[in-house]
């Protein structure tokens, strides 16, 4: 593969691309931006086919998110990344300004659940940055990347700075081996893992946007209906195949029954054929009859669905019981309609349970005080915490950073962080007025008198308030001129 590598050509339309502009190359981008607007329902209608969400998800979710997160992004990227100024601290007369520079060939690697808005949010922003881009879509869902081409080849773009390389994971294994500047993946955790691995041999930088088992904390004081039906959202929408859906709840004791036999009213009001988005992929079958399999071996209690509705459809499922907090349903990603529910007494408990896993994409307190909730919320680990709301919604909010911590992963897309982590910094350091300076005093020869200067310089930093820093200042200037006049710089 290394002599087709697709990078060969990324790198040559890069250094024509990086050459402009940021504020131009964000230009180039409205042309897809009107695009996805006019053509909203023939890009949803694709991918509602292959994906098999909602169409209703796919107008919001896929090519509504990416409208605001592309409108955003061609409005903020200039300033975001326009070169910034910074005074020097130990070095007044001097000054320092930080170039955003960026990583040359990016290979983003997608999953196929959300296949549009994801490569939109990685693959344009990595673009704007100055990158040239090869994305290498789920083979789940190659269809709906393409739909990323058909924008961009109306964008005036370089030949070759935006190519999809289809295949399974061997072809992003790989793309890898190639050597990429920057590696974007979004995946499992197990892949994530091995796409880190092959980064490091050479070394690659590599952001990693993983799975979550993520949590919804409601405590006593909140609103019972409306959280119950945030839950019952946020754990089923595109059928649980998100990664950032309910998959764990953490229920104050004294409202847990109220709250639960209401969320499961709800569960089973869901309607399978026009709210439920089916399985995409069929390999998390499997995962759904081990995780339920795990849950009854351990007696716990599926108080509604734990069964396939037919052969695409797995019914909105609620577990609870004694020991959840053990079973697979709450330590691992199950990727689907299913939740898993447990109590707390105490505030300290329910931060204890949330935090008990390494996982921490998003999270979700519900609360009517709005402080307690914020303490709460503070103590979390967990990439992005939403007060009321459901954390994933906040995934279609541009100026956000989305990525988690732990088995999450790292890295940002999306926001100032997103932007940025597209680039590298690249520090110009020069003096404010004049280039002839004196000699520097730490340069050779080495001795007494130098050293003592240098205790002198670091009380003067050291110094509280004014008038002990002008004292300092004094016996500082002293220590320099009895050092530069007895002993000549080399
Ligand atoms: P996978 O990890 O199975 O695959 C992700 C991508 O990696 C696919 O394009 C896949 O190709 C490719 N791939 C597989 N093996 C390798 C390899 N050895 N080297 C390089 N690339 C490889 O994830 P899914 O597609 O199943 O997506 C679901 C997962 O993604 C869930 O865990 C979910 O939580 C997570 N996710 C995380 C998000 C976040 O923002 N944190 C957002 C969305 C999803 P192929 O599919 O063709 O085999």
């Amino acid at each position: 593969m290394n002599e087709a590598s697709p990078f060969t050509q990324s790198r040559r339309a890069q250094q024509i691309w990086a050459e402009l502009p940021v504020e131009q190359r964000a230009e180039r981008f409205i042309p897809a931006l009107r695009m996805l607007d006019e053509r909203t329902d023939e890009f949803a209608a694709i991918i509602h086919q292959e994906n098999g969400k909602p169409l209703f998800e796919a107008v919001a979710h896929e090519v509504g998110a990416s409208i605001c997160y592309l409108k955003w992004l061609i409005e903020r990227a200039p300033e975001i990344l326009a070169e910034e100024e910074v005074s020097l601290s130990v070095f007044p007369h001097r000054k320092a300004t930080i170039q955003r520079v960026p990583w040359g060939a990016v290979l983003v690697i997608g999953p196929w659940n959300v296949p549009l808005y994801i490569p939109v949010g990685q693959v344009i922003t990595a673009l704007i940055a100055g990158n040239a881009v090869v994305l290498k879509p789920s083979e789940v869902t190659p269809k709906s990347a393409r739909i990323l081409e058909e924008l961009l080849s109306h964008c005036c773009l370089p030949d070759g700075l935006f190519q999809i390389v289809e295949g399974d994971g061997r072809v992003g294994a790989k793309l890898i081996k190639n050597k990429p500047d920057k590696v974007m993946f979004t995946g499992s955790v197990a892949t994530g893992r091995k796409v880190m691995a092959a980064c490091a041999k050479h070394p690659i930088p590599v952001t990693l946007e993983l799975g979550g088992v993520d949590a919804m904390i409601v405590c006593e004081d909140a609103n019972l209906e409306y959280a119950a039906s945030a839950a019952a959202w946020g754990a089923t929408f595109n059928g649980g195949q998100v990664c950032a859906s309910v998959e764990r709840l953490i229920i104050a004791e004294s409202v847990r029954e109220r709250f639960l036999s209401l969320l499961i009213d709800k569960l089973e009001r869901i309607s399978p054929e026009r709210d439920l988005g089916p399985i995409t992929f069929s390999g998390q079958k499997e995962v759904y009859n081990s995780h339920i399999a795990d849950a009854r071996e351990r007696a716990l209690e599926i108080a509604t669905g734990g069964h396939f509705i037919d052969e695409r459809r797995f019914a909105p499922t609620l577990v609870t019981g004694n020991g959840v907090t053990n079973a697979a349903i709450w330590k691992e990603e199950t990727f689907g309609p299913i939740v898993a529910a447990s109590g707390f007494e105490t505030d300290d408990q329910a931060v204890e349970l949330h935090n008990g896993i390494s996982s921490g994409l998003t999270a979700s307190i519900f609360s009517s005080n709005p402080d307690r909730a914020k303490r709460i919320a503070s103590r979390l680990k967990a990439g992005l915490v939403a007060i009321n709301e459901i954390g994933a919604t906040l995934y279609s909010q541009p100026e956000l950073p989305w990525g988690g911590v732990g088995t999450s992963g790292f890295g940002r897309s999306h926001g100032r962080e997103g932007l940025v982590d597209c680039t590298w910094p690249r520090v110009i350091e020069q003096a404010r007025v004049s280039n002839i300076e004196p000699k520097r005093p730490w340069w050779y020869p080495y001795g007494a008198k130098q050293t003592e200067m240098m205790k002198h310089f670091g009380r003067f930093q050291a110094a509280d308030g004014r008038i002990d820093q002008l004292a300092e200042a004094a016996k500082l200037g002293r220590a320099a001129t009895q050092m530069l006049t007895r002993t000549p710089r080399l």
